[in-house]
């Protein structure tokens, strides 16, 4: 698929090998480790039914931060990025508005795409669509069912013969993974999370209610491929991922990241397929991003309360002011959206522009260290802006004019490098 352009950030003097992020697997912040100087991240995408909101904007941006300091630290980095561009909800839409899925599907995408330019959010290396890949989940879904963990379901008076499901209970028996060691969420909540996030348990003929689709067979109205093997029909949403992930970065590659709503059953699943195949675990971290909400009501369609990234821009909000805003709060908390906090951080955001016309020989280093240090733990980008804020009172205080001979690496690159603020 068609990535978007971004000029990508520089190199800087920082103290690298340092960084902690929160696993979700573990529930503890774990020290990361890069191995030969590469770093890999594979971050689900969006389903293209609808535009960007403030949620999804959330998650890119998080990952963006943390795309961002790798490259800063100097590391070689590799960051995979999907398309969900064969799912029901984006058929239902399609039906709905009397359109082609594809084409509602190619519209939504250009649309996340200038919304991600908009908020200076990098490409990744690589952004691929299911349409693009059907070839490798074809070969990963019939591995799995060469290895004996998935079974076919017989059709009934909703559903053709031939959906493959993926057994929980035969990849305990052959695979090193267990139910509920990555999303970390307890059975109870598996049981609450699996319907209302795509699962299908009262499904006549499962062996295990939470045992996920990997293979759905030809419906009427329904985009289908063939295969010999599978029969004719189409992938499931979490082994789309496993095969998009093992196809483009290592196993196990260093962070597989995502919205919280991802945990369980989605990563949990994607997870499991991968490591089925491989043997290895799917990712070293799991690291999931908080849901944004709106004036205190968690914000989703169906609520039809989104706050969408594209009307903030419309009505003339500064993009980096929203960047400013989603930044202000740590990635992994729930939060909620409000104009006054908008507000606010246009004013902070005012404030560090007027500060680089009083710039002085050495800011841009102290910024560096500052904001990598916090970074480094945990992506703390609350406390990095805090040290941005600090740096402009003190310029702002002083009002000397700005020092002509500053070094190339001056604030407004460091603050565009780490933290993807653009001042200019
Ligand atoms: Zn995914």
């Amino acid at each position: 698929m068609k990535s978007w352009i971004t000029p990508f950030p520089v190199a800087l003097p920082v103290q690298r090998d340092n960084l902690r992020l929160f696993d979700t697997a573990t529930q503890q912040k774990q020290r990361v480790c890069v191995e030969n100087n590469h770093a890999t991240m594979y971050v689900c995408g969006i389903t293209p039914y609808d535009a960007t909101h403030l949620g999804h904007a959330n998650t890119y941006v998080t990952f963006d931060l943390l795309y961002r300091y790798w490259i800063a630290a100097g590391y070689r980095v590799t960051y995979t990025q999907n398309v969900t561009d064969v799912d029901d909800p984006l058929f239902e839409r399609a039906n709905e508005l009397g359109i082609d899925y594809q084409e509602l599907s190619q519209d939504q995408t250009d649309l996340f795409r200038s919304d991600m330019q908009h908020l200076n959010v990098l490409a990744p290396s690589h952004y691929l669509g299911v349409t693009e890949t059907v070839d490798w989940v074809r070969t990963l879904v019939r591995q799995m069912v060469d290895l004996g963990v998935t079974y076919t379901v017989p059709g009934d008076e909703h559903n053709p013969d031939g959906d493959i499901y993926f057994s929980i209970d035969a990849a305990h028996e052959r695979t090193s993974w267990r139910l509920g060691t990555v999303g970390a969420h307890t059975q109870d909540e598996m049981v609450e999370y699996f319907p209302e996030r795509g699962g299908d348990p009262d499904r006549p003929g499962k062996r295990n209610p939470l045992d996920p689709l990997v293979w759905s067979a030809r419906r009427d109205g329904e985009p289908y491929w063939h295969d010999d093997v599978l029969g004719a029909g189409r992938p499931g949403w979490h082994v789309e991922c496993s095969a998009i992930a093992y196809n483009t970065l290592p196993t196990p590659f260093t962070v597989q990241g995502g919205g919280s709503d991802l945990r369980f059953p989605h990563h949990e699943f994607s997870a499991a397929h991968a490591t089925a195949v491989t043997h290895k675990p799917m990712a070293q971290l799991y690291v999931h991003s908080g849901m944004v909400g709106l004036d205190g009501v968690k914000m989703s369609k169906s609520l039809g309360n989104l706050e969408l990234v594209s009307n903030l821009v419309a009505r003339g909000e500064s993009p980096m002011a929203i960047r400013a805003l989603l930044l202000d709060n740590h990635y992994r908390s729930d939060w909620s959206y409000t104009d006054e906090a908008l507000a606010e951080a246009t004013k902070r955001l005012s404030s560090w522009r007027e500060a680089v016309a009083f710039e002085q020989r050495g800011d841009a280093e102290t910024l560096t260290t500052e904001i990598f240090a916090a970074l480094s733990d945990d992506l703390n980008a609350p406390a990095a802006l805090h040290a941005v804020d600090r740096w402009a009172k003190k310029r702002l205080d002083e009002a000397q004019p700005r020092d002509k001979a500053l070094p190339s690496i001056n604030a407004v690159v460091v603050l565009d490098a780490l933290l993807g603020i653009k001042l200019y």
